[in-house]
């Protein structure tokens, strides 16, 4: 943290009353919590009510474990720990994360859109770090209205940048994070379609990312995705003079690729075009969508003043990202392409489009796509077709939705009701030859399908 205060000038930051000793009342508070099992001593404990827990019932193993004061929406008196009394707590947690951002002299990076935040925040990171920077990044998918107060509380002194995610499945979310984070440098990746259901439309979904550009500073940059079918759309939003845009593209923007694209399912082979520059790079994550992040993350590092051959570098080397198009072998000698950790309808495509290069048997396990509201029938049938133009020859569906996808994909469609059955079904079948995608909603857990097929090896 940036910022420590005493628990008397937090209240008063806060605007809100506090109980306590005198002595509670000069305590300092050096870390932030939701989970009272995880408090350090000295900590913040949050109390939250949420649908299933209310935190305010843990303060007493909050106090026991050393916290120095807790954030209420009602007062529990019968406990001895310092409190501070707000109309609400998530809110109250903001605007004290608000106040660690405002204190941060580094470089601000917010990365929104439908899909790919995480993995060009991952992106973003690791090339800084790769040129010496000290980064804090969102940790795993932090990115809603409690995970970005608390990766903001994770700023330090020492750190250069903070690259930060902000996700959103209603209007007006990304305007309230994007106010706490306020960055210098926002990205917009894409709409591919997820929360489709939440939003209603398309349109709303670009409106709530596009919210995000509001709330850069001056001279700030915004980077869009120039193959984006809402990108004009963005580019009229920034009304600020002294605000960059800087654009990429697979094929067109101020970052691009040469049409000489190598594509396999370990990695991309390709030639960065930014100014004048030809930069030949291996990224080391397969797909077009991964080389569609690669040059999101690089024109952010050119926002930022870094040299691009040198961020380029580390393409080839990257963390692995579990459940995002990982492939590895599996039972029996086949392929798999662990794309399980969640899917919108865009994502779905181009996870295909990655199966499509590999030569052998293209086989595709489907789960529930979730959220996708009254279009969610046409999408699953739609998504079928689309298998079949890329080659797929077996679809192996699970959940209702899923079936109308096997369904409009014709002969070689299954439809399963258990992830085990589905398991075993396809360790029946699996050979060298083939090569399976495991694709759904997070809700549908198609990681255990996964595991099914890893457990066994
Ligand atoms: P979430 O909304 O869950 O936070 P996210 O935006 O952070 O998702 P990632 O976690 O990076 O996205 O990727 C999730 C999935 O989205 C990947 O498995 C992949 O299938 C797909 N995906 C990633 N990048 C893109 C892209 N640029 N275009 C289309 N689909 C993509
Ligand atoms: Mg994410």
């Amino acid at each position: 943290m940036l910022i420590h205060s005493t628990v008397a000038q937090t209240a008063a930051f806060l605007e809100a009353p506090w109980q306590g000793t005198p002595e509670a009342g000069d305590q300092l508070w050096t870390s932030v919590t939701l989970d009272s099992r995880q408090i350090q001593p000295g900590g913040l404990f949050a109390a939250l009510r949420g649908a299933q827990q209310d935190g305010h019932a843990y303060l007493a193993q909050a106090a026991a474990a050393g916290a120095s004061v807790a954030l209420v929406e009602t007062w529990q008196q019968e406990v001895p720990l310092a409190q501070i009394k707000v109309p609400c707590v998530r809110r109250a947690l903001g605007r004290l994360a608000q106040q660690q951002r405002a204190a941060f002299t580094g470089q601000v990076i917010a990365i929104t859109g439908n899909s790919g935040k995480t993995s060009v925040k991952t992106l973003v990171a690791h090339l800084l770090t790769h040129l010496g920077a000290k980064v804090l990044a969102t940790r795993g998918n932090l990115n809603n209205d409690l995970g970005v107060p608390l990766t903001l509380f994770g700023l330090e002194p020492q750190q250069t940048h903070a690259v930060i995610e902000l996700g959103a499945n209603h209007l007006g979310e990304i305007d309230y994070l994007a106010g706490l984070v306020q960055p210098h440098v926002a990205l917009i990746t894409n709409v591919t379609g997820a929360h489709l259901g939440e939003f209603g439309s398309l349109e709303a979904i670009a409106q709530a990312k596009g919210e995000l550009l509001a709330h850069l500073q001056p001279q700030g940059t915004a980077v869009l995705n120039a193959d984006d079918v809402f990108f004009s759309y963005w580019h009229k939003q920034l009304k600020d003079p002294s605000v960059q845009v800087l654009t990429y593209g697979l094929h067109q923007g101020d970052l691009s690729v040469a049409a000489e694209i190598q594509l396999d399912l370990q990695a991309t082979q390709a030639i960065l075009c930014a100014d004048q520059q030809r930069i030949p790079f291996t990224l080391d994550w397969p797909g077009q969508h991964n080389l569609s992040n690669a040059l999101a993350s690089l024109a952010v590092l050119q926002a930022l003043g870094c040299p691009l051959d040198e961020a380029a570098r580390a393409l080839a080397s990257l963390p692995e990202q579990q459940g995002r198009l990982h492939q590895f072998t599996t039972y029996a000698g086949a392929q798999l392409l662990d794309d399980s950790y969640n899917a919108s309808p865009g994502a779905v495509k181009a996870a295909l489009a990655t199966l499509a290069l590999w030569s052998g048997e293209r086989w595709l396990v489907l789960g529930d796509l979730a959220e996708l509201g009254e279009a969610s029938a046409a999408i699953h049938r739609e998504l079928g077709q689309e298998a079949r133009r890329q080659g797929v020859t077996r679809l192996f569906a699970l959940g209702q939705d899923a079936a109308l996808a096997a369904a409009s994909f014709g002969e070689g469609g299954r439809v399963f009701t258990s992830h085990q059955t589905l398991a075993l079904a396809l360790k029946q079948e699996l050979n060298p030859q083939t090569c399976v995608l495991v694709k759904g909603s997070r809700r549908a857990g198609m990681d255990q399908v996964v595991q099914h097929l890893t457990a066994s090896l």
